[in-house]
């Protein structure tokens, strides 16, 4: 449904794609996650776009979690030394909106159990399970590493 292709070879090298040659067949293929090598869902799943490299195409893809990460890393080493996005009146930057966008499109909004807070992309958090007493299910609760959790 909502499948992202984050083409642009710009976008790609600020990712740091791996090289096709050091990877393994399920992420040559784009069955597993080209950077963590999860095994990937498709609904889920991020197509980063065909790659032509020597003459061979594939097609990598990635987790959400991954591309997330990544696009943030890359953000952070590009923005500061880039005098479109570090300017006040939002210049424009199409490798930094394009990385903004991965971030925001990727990114879950997971929310501090501790400080109610926003758990922004690139801040570390801890995730908690907590059994429900039937033994079905349970809830997934989030804290920031640095917040205190809080008892109950
Ligand atoms: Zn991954
Ligand atoms: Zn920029
Ligand atoms: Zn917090």
């Amino acid at each position: 449904m909502t499948r992202t292709t984050a083409t642009g070879l710009e976008v790609l090298a600020a990712l740091a794609l791996p090289a096709l040659a050091g990877l393994d067949e399920a992420r040559a293929a784009g069955r597993s996650c080209v950077w963590g090598g999860e095994p990937l869902e498709n609904p889920t799943a991020v197509d980063l776009g065909v790659q032509l490299v020597d003459g061979r195409t594939w097609f990598p893809r990635a987790c959400r979690t991954c591309i997330a990460q990544r696009a943030h890393q890359a953000l952070v080493a590009h923005a500061p030394m880039c005098p479109a996005c570090r300017s006040e009146d939002a210049a424009d930057c199409p490798l930094g909106a394009a990385l903004r966008h991965l971030v925001a499109a990727h990114t879950p909004v997971r929310y501090c159990s501790a400080c109610s807070r926003q758990i922004g992309p690139g801040e570390e958090y801890e995730t908690h399970l907590s059994q429900s007493p039937s033994g079905a299910g349970g809830a997934t609760t989030h804290t920031h590493t640095k917040c205190p959790r809080r008892r109950r």
